[in-house]
C-alpha cells in the first residue's frame, strides 16, 4: 500500500501547472474585450493559494489538530480502536451536551441544538470534529455540520423536496428521473450530517432501511426495466452499510446484464476515513465497472486520512469523481475553490460538479447567487487545468434534472464568423459561416 504522507516540512509551493493546448488554433486575435464599448472586464482577483496539506512524501498519519483533539477528549481511545470506523460511529457527537463539551457554542448554534429542534439530526464522527474550531463559528467545517438557528427558518421558494424526488419513485427508495439512469437510495443513515443537505426531509429519520425485502423490490424494478443502465447508489451514505451487506447489494446489481456501470455516492472520504479498509477495496472491485462520486466541500477536508482512503480506492481501480456544493461563506471564492481542486486533483479526484444550492427548507443562509456561481467557474477556466474545473450545474426545482450553467464565452455571432471571448477576455474568431436555409 502507498505510504500516507504529510508534513509542514514538504509544503513548499505548488507545482508549476501546465496549461492544456488546444491541437490546433486557426482563431486570430482581434482585440482584448476591456477595448469593447459594452462588454464588463472580468479581472481575476490575484490569489494567493495556501500549500495543500498533503503531500506524496511524508510519514504522519494525521495533522496535529487530529491528534490533540484525540488526546484531549478521547485519551483512553487505542490507535485501533481510533481507527476502527464501526468505533467512530459508535463514538459519534449526536447531543447538546456533547458538542457543548467540546465547543465554544454560539448562542445561534446553542438555540438551535439545546432543544434538539431541527429536522435534520446531529451526528458529527470524531475524526471530523477532531478538524473543526472549538472557538470560532464561522470556520467553514464547522458551520457545514453544526445546527444553528438559521437552518429553522424556512423562507420563500424553498421546499423539504425541492427536487421533487418524491414524485419520481416508482418503488420506495428509488428514483427514476432519467431514461437510462437510476438512483437507489439504500438506507438514510450517515456517519456525519451535513446542514445543507438536500434530502434533509429524510436522511436520518429511520425511514429509509437497508432492508432485504425493499432493496429486493427495487433491484426488481431494475431487473425489469431494461433501459437502466446506471444506478447511482445514494441515501445516506451507501458505505455505511457493512461489507456483507453491500455486498450482496453489489453482486445482486452486477448480476443483472443491462446494468453497465455502478456508482456509489459517498461523503465517507471526508468524514470517516477510516471506512475504506482494504477488505473493503478488495470487495467492492470483484463487480466493476463501480465508480464513486465523492462529496467534498472544503480543503481542509483533505487531510492526510482522505488521502490515504482516495489513494485505496484509486489504487483498487475505483475512478473517483467529487461533487461540491457552492456554500456561501463556506467556499464561495475563487481562491478556497482553486485550492479545493487542486487538491483533489492530488489525491486522484477528478472535479466533477459544482452544485448550486438546492432551495430546501432553512437553507437560505447556506445560498450564495448563481453570479457568485460563475465568477468562480470564470476564475478556474484558464486559469488551471482543464481537469480541474468542475461542472457548474443546477439541479431544476421540481425534478427537471441538472442543468449546466457556463459563462458566456461567445462575445458575438456574425454572418461568416464567430467572435470568442477567451478566459483573458481576448477576443478571437472562428471562421462558421450561417449557412442560406436552403443549403441545409
Ligand atoms: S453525507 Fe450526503 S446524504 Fe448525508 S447528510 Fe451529507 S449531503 Fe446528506
Amino acid at each position: 500500500m502507498q505510504e500516507l504522507s504529510f508534513s509542514p516540512s514538504q509544503q513548499g509551493g505548488l507545482a508549476e501547472e501546465i496549461e492544456d493546448e488546444p491541437p490546433s488554433c486557426s482563431a486570430s486575435f482581434i482585440s482584448t474585450l476591456s477595448q469593447t464599448p459594452g462588454f464588463k472586464l472580468f479581472e481575476r482577483p490575484f490569489i494567493h493559494i495556501t500549500p495543500p496539506a498533503v503531500s506524496p512524501k511524508c510519514k504522519s498519519r494525521s495533522l496535529s489538530e487530529t491528534r490533540m483533539f484525540r488526546r484531549r477528549f478521547f485519551p483512553a481511545a487505542s490507535d485501533k480502536e481510533w481507527n476502527d470506523w464501526q468505533w467512530q460511529i459508535a463514538h459519534r457527537i449526536r447531543t447538546y451536551e456533547q458538542l457543548n463539551r467540546i465547543l465554544e457554542m454560539s448562542s445561534d448554534e446553542q438555540e438551535a441544538t439545546e432543544k434538539n429542534r431541527s429536522k435534520l439530526p446531529l451526528g458529527i464522527t470524531p475524526y471530523y470534529m477532531s478538524l473543526l474550531n472549538t472557538v470560532d463559528p464561522n470556520q467553514p467545517l464547522r458551520r457545514t455540520v453544526v445546527p444553528t438557528i438559521h437552518e429553522l427558518v424556512k423562507t420563500k421558494g424553498e421546499a423539504d423536496d425541492p427536487l421533487g424526488e418524491e414524485g419520481q419513485s416508482p418503488i420506495p427508495g428509488l428514483v427514476h428521473r432519467y431514461p437510462d439512469r437510476a438512483l437507489l437510495l439504500v438506507l438514510d443513515f450517515c456517519s456525519t450530517y451535513c446542514r445543507y443537505c438536500t434530502r434533509s426531509r429524510m436522511v436520518g429519520h429511520g425511514a429509509i432501511l437497508p432492508s432485504k425485502s425493499r432493496l429486493e423490490k427495487a433491484i426488481d424494478y431494475i431487473r425489469h426495466t431494461p433501459a437502466i443502465r446506471d444506478v447511482l447508489l445514494s441515501g445516506g451514505d451507501p458505505l455505511t452499510l457493512g461489507d456483507e451487506k453491500l455486498e450482496w447489494l453489489l453482486k445482486s446489481l452486477r448480476e443483472i446484464p443491462h446494468v453497465e456501470i455502478i456508482r456509489i455516492g459517498t461523503k465517507i472520504p471526508a468524514v470517516l476515513p477510516q471506512r475504506i479498509t482494504k477488505k473493503l477495496v478488495r470487495m467492492i472491485r470483484k463487480y466493476h465497472p463501480v465508480w464513486m462520486s465523492l462529496h467534498f466541500t472544503h480543503p481542509d477536508e483533505c487531510t492526510p486520512e482522505s488521502y490515504k482512503a482516495c489513494t485505496m480506492l484509486s489504487d483498487g481501480g475505483i475512478p473517483l469523481g467529487s461533487q461540491t456544493v457552492l456554500l456561501k461563506g463556506i467556499n464561495d471564492n475563487v481562491q478556497t475553490m482553486t485550492e479545493l481542486m487542486h487538491r483533489l486533483m492530488k489525491m486522484r479526484v477528478r472535479p466533477y460538479y459544482l452544485y448550486q444550492c438546492d432551495p430546501i427548507s432553512g437553507s437560505a443562509h447556506f445560498r450564495t447567487s448563481v453570479e457568485k456561481g460563475l465568477e468562480i467557474i470564470r476564475g478556474l477556466r484558464g486559469f488551471t487545468s482543464g481537469y480541474a474545473v468542475p461542472t457548474y450545474v443546477i439541479d431544476a426545482p421540481g425534478g427537471g434534472g441538472k442543468v449546466p450553467l457556463m459563462p458566456e464565452y461567445v462575445a458575438e455571432r456574425g454572418m461568416d464568423n464567430l467572435i470568442l471571448k477567451n478566459y483573458e477576455n481576448r477576443l478571437f474568431s472562428y471562421p462558421d459561416p450561417i449557412m442560406p436555409k436552403c443549403l441545409i
